[in-house]
């Protein structure tokens, strides 16, 4: 039977941070960058529109600028925390440009000399081996990790969000890029419209048996301006109540193996005043504090359920 590993620290899921510093041997944090990059489901290579929940605004810390170059948004992230961090090349699709600009710019992100590696969230659908090269050859003298924004394991809700890719797609990124020293990590949503506690403890499942090595959780928010607004205010789905996630991120955390790190235990939305629903009322640490204790009331832990 699986039991509490070690390396949770004091919590009952493996936390990033605890990640980071058992293999730093001190503090390293995340610097969000904007890049200037687009994405092809906006622009119309893949789709148009977007995915029917992304106003990218709101998870883009208001720091950002993308006008302002990636060494000077650095400089400004690093005033706020000191100390060596990852560059997250955050918003948008971040590799979603030809290998020549790539290089330029996660070239830029590296001359920092507290930057001790790169964090590059993008689609599955949006990583050629070309890039995966130029990528693995970063991941020779630096911590690297790539983010495929996944959101569901299920065909059905990915055409409904118009997230204009598959689920086998985001299997064959993850194939490509494994075995290149690059960390792989992924995004979920739970509570999206139209999919069953069962679909989402489902998509944990397929995860935990893939080789992934971490994974963020969110919890639908819905914002205003996107399409998902639209049908929220119609009626056509309602969202999470704070209990009902608490409960069902709890399962999920239990489903996934304990070497998977948590990245992220909730969404982040920085501008309440675009936030539609849930607005549950709790702050940041608020949520995690409350998910700990659940952990605890139900004397489990990540991995508990998990099937090897
Ligand atoms: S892939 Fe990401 S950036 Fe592009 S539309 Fe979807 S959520 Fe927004």
């Amino acid at each position: 039977m699986v039991k509490l590993s070690h390396h949770f620290g004091s919590k009952r899921y493996y936390p990033f941070s605890q990640f980071l510093r058992g293999r730093f041997g001190y503090r390293v944090y995340k610097l969000p960058v904007d890049a200037g990059f687009t994405c092809p489901n906006r622009d119309g290579k893949v789709g148009y529109g977007g995915c029917t929940y992304c106003y990218n605004p709101s998870f883009s810390p208001p720091t950002l600028r993308e006008e302002v170059s990636i060494l000077d948004q650095i400089q400004l992230g690093k005033r706020k925390k000191g100390g060596k961090f990852l560059v997250y090349f955050q918003p948008f699709t971040n590799t979603y440009a030809d290998v020549d600009t790539l290089k330029r710019l996660y070239d830029e992100a590296l001359q920092d000399d507290e930057t001790v590696g790169l964090c590059i969230g993008t689609r599955p659908d949006c990583i050629s081996d070309e890039i995966l090269l130029l990528i693995e050859s970063y991941a020779k003298n630096y911590h690297v990790w790539i983010e495929y924004g996944l959101q569901s394991a299920h065909d059905k809700t990915l055409r409904l969000i118009n997230r204009c890719h598959s689920f086998s797609q985001f299997e064959d990124a993850v194939y490509r890029t494994q075995n290149r020293n690059i960390f792989i990590c992924t995004h979920i949503i739970l509570g999206l419209p139209g999919e069953t506690r069962e679909d989402m403890l489902e998509t944990a499942s397929i995860l935990s048996h893939l080789p992934i090595d971490g994974i963020k959780i969110h919890h639908l928010q819905v914002i205003e301006n996107t399409k998902m607004a639209k049908d929220f205010k119609k009626g056509k789905f309602n969202t999470l109540s704070f209990d009902e996630y608490q409960s069902l991120v709890v399962d999920v955390l239990e489903l996934l193996p304990q070497n998977m790190v948590i990245q992220r235990l909730m969404g982040d939305v920085l501008d309440e005043k675009i936030l539609i629903s849930p607005r549950w009322n709790l702050k940041k640490h608020e949520v995690l504090n409350l998910i700990d204790k659940e952990l605890i009331r139900r004397d489990t832990y990540q991995g508990a359920m998990y099937e090897d």
